[in-house]
């Protein structure tokens, strides 16, 4: 079982990352931010624990994520390969990911880390819109879909996330700085920590990190 962890801020191009990486490699896509907004749209006993820490653009609490993340990989194989995205976002969740894959014969082999300037972080998060059905993302201006308002995948209706609010975005990058940041210092120290570049054009972005997991 082969890991990778794609690390950055909120608005960094994690999901953007992932979608592209997901078709070029064959790398499984884990994406806990997802997982929880499936979570709460299902309105499951965790999407309701979570929902609140999620609309105020709090971290939701180890025990949860921890949970979920260990559930998921429970149902996967030794062979597999994965990609985390928006996790670990804590000391205690990178502990856990590090035991977890330990027991089942791998380790994170790269943190990805995507190095991205704050206005950029703040003009991709507020313009950002997310199919309510699908969870596709799209960007008002940088990305915007073939019909306004309509996602270009499934034709499902596009909105803007609450966390996506201006308000609640200066949390996230606060929180981001606070909780998540830290970790930087730990995935240096296991010499798996690769800084790129994020404000750069998505193709180039791709062959860069495609060329690292070479
Ligand atoms: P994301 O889509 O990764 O930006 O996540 C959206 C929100 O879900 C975050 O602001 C947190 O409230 C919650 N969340 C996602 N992943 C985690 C995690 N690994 N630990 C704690 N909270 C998380």
């Amino acid at each position: 079982m082969k890991a990778i962890v794609l690390f950055g801020a909120p608005g960094s191009g994690k999901g953007t990352v992932a979608e592209k990486l997901k078709v070029a490699t064959g790398y499984i896509h884990i994406s806990t931010g997802d997982m929880l907004r499936e979570a709460v749209k299902k309105a499951t006993s965790v999407g309701l624990e979570a929902e609140a820490y999620m609309k105020r653009g709090a971290l939701v609490p180890d025990e949860v994520i921890i949970k979920l993340v260990e559930e998921r990989l429970d149902k996967g194989s030794p062979g597999d390969l994965y990609m985390f995205d928006g996790f670990p976002r804590t000391i205690p969740q990178a502990e856990l990911l590090e035991k977890s894959l330990g027991s089942r014969g791998g380790k994170v082999d790269f943190v990805i880390f995507l190095d991205t300037p704050r206005d950029v972080l703040l003009q991709r998060l507020t313009g950002r819109r997310t199919c309510r059905k699908c969870g596709w993302n799209c960007h008002i201006i940088n990305l915007p879909p073939k019909k306004a308002g309509v996602c270009d995948v499934c034709g499902g209706e596009l909105y803007q996330r609450p966390d996506d609010q201006e308000a609640t975005i200066v949390n996230r990058l606060e929180v981001y700085n606070k909780q998540t940041e830290s970790l930087i210092a730990r995935y240096q120290t296991q010499k798996v920590l690769v800084k790129v570049n994020s404000n750069q054009k998505i193709e180039n972005l791709i062959s860069e990190i495609r060329q690292i997991l070479k």
